[in-house]
């Protein structure tokens, strides 16, 4: 049996194809295939404009900068995610409060920002950051009410949920990163995420001003646009009207991105039955297993099981070469984050959950037999 790993991305011959075509053509940086796999990828979650860019944190930051995060704003978000959540408030000099997790969904526990909002001065928090997290969808219907008593903003982070979706109180499916709620989402490429480019990332948004905003922040601030110069002094005139950065996506990683898009929904399917396979034979063993939700499309980018003996299983599945992770270690406690915080929060629901976390091999080419394996194995470890 070769090494079983929690993640692995999938490349065929037509993804190499697609990479080689940009290769011979006259745009390895942004060119067609950029608008190409934008509206591809914004027709796939339901939203109106898409933004490719380099990576989901340049995304994030991105939303941040589109959204005027200043110096001392406060933003929530979930400590159970990775720090790049969180990280694009603080490239903005804006101040991370992080709110506890449900201890069913994960996801950020709306009564608790709810809870922050209360006990603060009108005005003190600027935005919520909500994090699809493992696939399953946070409630942005909900999260979309708060923030607009509070007159706050969404961003979304659906990086390990494209294609997922829940249902909203009128009964209408709300794909992940479709806009509807949230102000932007923000997707990843990153080789273990549903769609692999090697990096690469989207922003979705429904809002043209916004929209605007990300194309011209992505490349330097800078405009052509002659409706949008001051001066104009011929073909060749721009301007750089803000202090925006590279953030752009390689064509070349765009051809890959919109190959592999291609294959996003059969790779949903997929995980879908390794997810119910791993539910139904992993029954009866002291573990706690994702919730399974009406109404819900988890896109199942981890499957996170729960044991008070996570170290001991760790190890006994790396000895038999399944290599599970962790995800995630709570941002708060990081040493970058216990310094920003004069006063360490105490997040009990997420410190409990990441002390017995663990998240099993999932992904599209995780062969039958290789998940029999895992099963089997992990019901050694409990005999
Ligand atoms: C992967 C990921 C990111 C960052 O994406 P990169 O493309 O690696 O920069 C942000 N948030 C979450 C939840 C992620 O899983």
């Amino acid at each position: 049996m070769q090494p079983i790993p929690y993640s692995r991305q999938q490349i065929t011959q037509e993804d190499k194809e697609a990479v080689w075509n940009v290769l011979g053509g006259d745009f390895l940086t942004q060119g067609p295939k950029i608008a190409e796999f934008e509206a591809a990828f914004a027709a796939y979650v339901g939203a109106r404009y898409a933004v490719a860019v380099s990576n989901g944190t340049a995304a994030l930051h991105l939303c941040a900068m589109a959204l005027g995060v200043q110096p001392g704003d406060k933003v929530i978000t979930s400590t159970i995610t990775f720090a790049a959540s969180a990280n694009c408030v603080r490239y903005c000099g804006g101040e991370v409060v992080f709110a506890d997790i449900d201890p069913e969904t994960y996801i950020l526990d709306i009564k608790k920002v709810e809870a922050l909002l209360k006990a603060a001065a009108p005005g003190t928090y600027k935005g919520i950051i909500p994090v699809d997290f493992t696939g399953f969808p946070a409630d942005l219907e909900a999260f979309r009410k708060l923030a607009d008593e509070y007159g706050l903003w969404i961003i979304e982070d659906a990086c390990h949920a494209p294609g997922g979706y829940f249902t909203d109180a009128k009964g209408d499916k709300q794909h992940c990163g479709n806009g509807n709620f949230a102000d932007m989402a923000i997707f990843s490429f990153h080789p273990v995420k549903h769609i692999a480019a090697g990096e690469g990332g989207m922003v979705t948004t429904n809002d043209k001003a916004l929209y605007d905003q990300l194309l011209i922040l992505r490349s330097h601030g800078i405009t052509k646009d002659p409706e949008k110069l001051n001066e104009n002094h011929g073909g060749w005139f721009y301007e750089m009207q803000e202090l925006g950065y590279n953030y752009r996506l390689p064509d070349i990683l765009a051809a890959l991105g919109l190959s592999q898009l291609s294959k996003a929904e059969a790779g949903i399917v997929r995980r879908q039955e390794i997810a119910r396979k791993y539910h139904r034979e992993l029954q009866g063993l002291p573990l706690q297993l994702p919730l399974e939700k009406e109404g819900i499309l988890n896109a199942y980018h981890l499957y996170v099981i729960q044991t008070p003996r996570r170290l001991d299983l760790y190890n006994y599945l790396r000895q038999h070469q399944i290599f599970t992770q962790v995800h995630y270690i709570p941002v708060h406690t990081l040493p970058y984050y216990r310094l920003q915080m004069k006063n360490r929060q105490q997040l009990p629901v997420a410190e409990a959950y990441y002390s017995r976390c663990l998240s099993l091999p999932l992904y599209p080419s995780l062969t039958d037999e290789e998940q029999d394996y895992v099963i089997e194995t992990i019901r050694k470890f409990f005999q």
